[in-house]
């Protein structure tokens, strides 16, 4: 159990071979027996995660809000002033208030973790011999590792091969810049950025591939050792967390100024000092939303759980919200609203056209004539080269089934998979192909160039292998191999390839163009130019292959069309085959408006036109390079409208970290897209996407109803208070409500109801409604005046049966002793008369269609929670151990009609001007 000892030499200054060595290490890889032996020995290759704050510093924190701080205040000065009770129950209220934050904020930091992990990292391992796909976390030392564009780097590597590989270490050494790396060793001591012969874990690969052995792991490695990596993302808080907790401090805020000139008032009441203050704290309590931030939280972090179980990855908090306010989306083809599962249809070789039987990555297919007959074994010979170039100029591996897949699959590009697949299908072995020619150089595949090639040693001569984009490889092609062999390219071959190019992508194929070149002798491979390199080629042929549309794909778009989000694709692939596939999807609704803006096109075009094609939707954006992408999603940020962009490869990072929303996905996606995007689709389906955007929707429309609840019974509470106040230093009435009874209210009966609306479902109307205002408030001037009114109606019939109770007793109300069980029973009244209609109030403001809607029987959560409230209420009302604390009384069977009565009341008055208002919106609509 000692990592200790590879941690005695310095690899950068040992050659390849020599660490090789010196870990019992081929360059083949470990064996699996090796390798377990070796995780008993290492263990895991996983940063123990330094645990952050202490549990006790984040209870601590809690205690940093206003809120709290306020009702510690309290506390004090009614213990100071000799009211215990008080006290006591303003303290148990802080730490039932701290309690709750914190274990709210620990359970969502803890379903933040848990979905982290689903995405394991995995790495590309040579294990047997054989290159696999393991979980991370199982790398040992000595094993052989590959990485390529895009990846984040496993653990430490002391490469032993690589291609044009260069890698971003900001992260560990702060260079802002790529760093290019090498293989030869280093013979004196440099610092960390100087061992460029080593790749360290937590990096990414900028540019090119290489395999490199795993000289540290987990703790051991250079991230592992380094202390700051403690430094954990900071404590996300989402616009609307802020906008509430901002509400909340400003109204703390005014409370207290509100106190201090309600104190002499209330002095002048001939309430007395120690009765003055003890009003104010209850008049500051009432006003201040005390569940609030608690409810926002749960429901947050009960949307990314749910999303989750639905297969999107929520990253930060924020990210929930901002989804529900999505205007626009700009998804990609490949893969998202297809399958990626390539499979060859066609070949032209030469002039000769073929197809191709089978599907999927197992070769059980053939090379068909015409005709259909397979073609004879003279003939792949002598197309041989075409079927070799497929095969050499791809680096996908196609697997046969194994314990996680059912079926032949395949590691690396579906479509060079589908290559190798059609090679074997035309009888190639692939393996010997591989021995036999090796690589020498590669030029990676960049979705700028469309293109790559591999150069190899075909039996001593310099080969270079090329496939891509039809376009873009046809301009650099002099010669074509046909019957004829090798001859000059002409313009009518030109012109009958593009026709058949074009046919094919009408068909919604994808296709690529091969061709070869022969380079000088004497070439030296290490020093070859690219763009040398992919001129002057020889043209072989064409493949064309399908990659079907995702089922769910067509319904998902009707969707995002109901809910008036514009959806537009951007591709990097070719007009036509993402035009067919357009249609099939439905992008433009019932087949208005599909317009496609090529590349070169989009380049020419304004800003404002660009914007207009986006706000439309159906827009198509073929051949488009990242930086086409990421003037895209700028030109709509800067418009203000919310965008979802979704994004796989290394140069979609700009586009996804910019776009309000950046969507990366989870299977074909590249680390570095992961790592910039808000959200991962595990799936990395466009109905996934749409899912997640209708469940952000339903959040907010949650929150805001939980919200606006809250604040009303607030606001009732400010109206009693205020009409308290005035009745009694105009009349001597003493006060309607105690302290204890109005937190009850904020704290007890409403707390768990309003908690209970993150589960809501989504409204009908709501997927068909507009994207809402990103820049509206929940807190408005309808709202606040509505939020008033509220108040106001239960304010009054609170108090009213306050004034009631006494006239139907019979006594006189002026003066009357507050020590009297009386008056208890009357301020549980008024209590009893609020909660009554706050609970009403909640219910109503449920759903658009009111009260009285089937929606309310929608979620058994609610149910129960008002169930749990009724029980805590009844409680404070009859239970002889808890009702003295609350300075409540046991009400009777009248009072009860009283206080139901006035929820009637309530109810009645905000049903009519529901109606009313609805009457109204269909008349201006008409
Ligand atoms: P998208 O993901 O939007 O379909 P890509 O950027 O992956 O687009 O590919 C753009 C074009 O590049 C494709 O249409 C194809 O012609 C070419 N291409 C894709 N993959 C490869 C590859 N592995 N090798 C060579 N060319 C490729
Ligand atoms: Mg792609």
């Amino acid at each position: 159990m000692d990592g200790q000892k590879y941690q005695d030499f310095e690899a950068y200054r040992l050659t390849p071979a020599q660490i090789l060595n010196k870990l019992n290490a081929s360059s083949n890889g470990l064996a699996t027996s090796e390798a377990q032996l070796r995780v008993n020995t290492y263990g895991l290759n996983s940063l123990q995660a330094i645990n952050l704050d202490p549990a006790w510093l984040k209870y601590l924190r809690q205690f940093k809000d206003l809120m709290i701080l306020l009702l510690i205040m309290s506390a004090a000065l009614s213990w100071y002033l000799g009211d215990d009770r008080t006290s006591l129950i303003l303290l148990i209220i802080v730490l039932f208030n701290t309690t709750i934050g914190f274990l709210q904020e620990f359970k969502a930091e803890r379903i933040m973790q848990a979905l982290e992990k689903l995405v394991k990292p995995s790495a590309e391992v040579y294990r047997d011999g054989k290159l696999t796909q393991i979980d991370s976390s199982l790398l040992v030392p000595g094993d052989i590792v590959r990485v390529t564009e895009g990846d984040s780097v496993p653990a430490d590597l002391r490469l032993i091969a690589e291609s044009e590989l260069s890698t971003n270490d900001f992260a560990l050494t702060g260079e802002s810049n790529p760093t290019r790396k090498f293989l030869h060793a280093i013979s004196e001591e440099v610092e960390l950025n100087s061992r460029q012969n080593i790749v360290f874990m937590g990096t990414t690969v900028a540019t090119g591939e290489a395999r490199g052995v795993v000289i540290a792991t987990g703790m051991h490695t250079e991230l592992g050792r380094i202390a700051s990596l403690s430094e954990a993302a900071p404590h996300e808080v989402s616009p609307l967390q802020r906008e509430m907790n901002n509400i909340a401090s400003r109204i703390t805020l005014g409370v207290v100024f509100l106190c201090a000139i309600l104190l002499p008032i209330s002095i002048h009441a001939k309430l007395g000092l120690k009765d003055a203050f003890l009003f104010a704290i209850g008049f500051a309590s009432s006003l201040i939303p005390q569940g609030l931030p608690a409810e926002i939280n749960t429901a947050l972090a009960q949307a990314a759980n749910k999303l989750a179980k639905a297969k999107a990855l929520v990253k930060k908090l924020s990210a929930v919200e901002t989804l529900g306010a999505t205007h626009i989306i700009c998804t990609d083809k490949t893969g998202t609203l297809t399958k990626n599962q390539m499979t060859v249809e066609q070949v032209i070789v030469g002039h000769e056209e073929f197809a191709v039987s089978g599907s999927g990555y197992e070769a059980n297919g053939a090379i068909l004539s015409r005709g259909g007959h397979k073609i004879e074994s003279a003939l792949l010979k002598q197309h041989r080269n075409f079927f070799m170039c497929g095969a050499l100029a791809s680096n996908a591996k196609v697997v046969p089934p194994d314990i996680d897949h059912r079926e032949w699959y395949c590691l690396g590009d579906p479509t060079e998979g589908a290559l190798i697949t059609l090679a074997r299908k035309a009888s190639l072995d692939v393996d010997a192909l591989e021995k036999d020619y090796p690589e020498l150089k590669e030029f990676t595949f960049d979705s700028a160039r469309k293109r790559m090639s591999s150069i190899r040693n075909i039996d001593g001569t310099l080969t270079a292998f090329i496939k891509g984009a039809p376009e873009g490889v046809l301009e650099h092609c002099t010669h074509i191999l046909d019957d004829g062999g090798r001859r000059k390219l002409t313009q009518s071959d030109r012109e009958w390839l593009l026709n058949k190019h074009e046919a094919a992508a009408n068909k919604a194929m994808r296709n690529l163009l091969f061709a070869y070149k022969e380079l000088p002798r004497g070439t030296n491979p290490k020093k070859l130019d690219m763009a040398e390199v992919e001129s002057g080629l020889t043209l072989l042929g064409m493949v064309c292959m399908l990659d079907p549309l995702r089922e769910e794909v067509p319904s998902a778009m009707l969707a995002a069309h109901k809910a008036h989000i514009r959806v537009n694709i951007i591709t990097g692939d070719f007009s036509l085959t993402a035009e067919a596939i357009a249609k099939k999807a439905g992008l433009s609704g019932k087949g208005e408006h599909l317009v496609v803006v090529p590349g070169q096109e989009l380049k020419s075009m304004t800003d404002t036109e660009v914007l207009n094609h986006v706000r439309l939707g159906g827009t198509i954006f073929s051949r488009v390079s990242p930086e086409d992408k990421l003037r895209i999603v700028e030109i709509v940020k800067q418009a203000g409208e919310i965008i979802a962009v979704t994004g796989d490869g290394i140069n979609d990072a700009p586009a996804l970290k910019r776009a309000d929303i950046g969507v990366a996905m989870g299977i074909t996606g590249t680390d570095v897209a992961k790592q910039s995007a808000e959200i991962v689709l595990l799936d990395d389906s466009f109905s996934t996407l749409v899912r997640s955007v209708q469940a952000g929707r339903t959040i907010f429309a949650n929150i805001k109803k939980g919200a606006l609840s809250c604040f009303t019974s607030n606001s009732a509470e400010l109206f009693t208070n205020i009409a308290s106040l005035g009745a009694l230093s105009l009349f001597g009435i003493p006060l309607a409500i105690g302290i204890m009874q109005i937190l009850a209210i904020d704290l007890i009966a409403e707390l768990f109801p309003i908690a209970a609306l993150g589960w809501d479902p989504a409204e009908g109307e709501l997927m068909k409604e507009k994207p809402r205002n990103p820049k509206g408030h929940i807190l408005n001037k309808r709202s606040i005046v509505d939020l008033l009114w509220c108040g106001l109606i239960i304010g009054a019939l609170a108090f009213g049966n306050y004034l009631l109770f006494f006239a139907r007793a019979g006594v006189e109300i002026r003066n009357f002793n507050t020590a009297n069980p009386l008056y208890f029973k009357a301020t549980t009244l008024t209590y009893i008369t609020i909660v009554c209609c706050q609970l009403i109030n909640i219910m109503q403001r449920r759903s658009k269609k009111g009260f009285f809607s089937r929606y309310q029987l929608s979620n058994w959560h609610f149910w129960v929670a008002i169930g749990f409230s009724v029980f805590c209420v009844m409680n404070i009302v009859y239970n002889p151990l808890i009702n003295e604390y609350f300075k409540s009384g046991p009400l009777g069977i009248i009072d009860w009609f009283y206080a139901l009565g006035a929820a009637a009341i309530f109810l009645v008055v905000r049903e009519t001007q529901r109606l009313v208002r609805q009457h109204a919106v269909a008349n201006t609509t008409d």
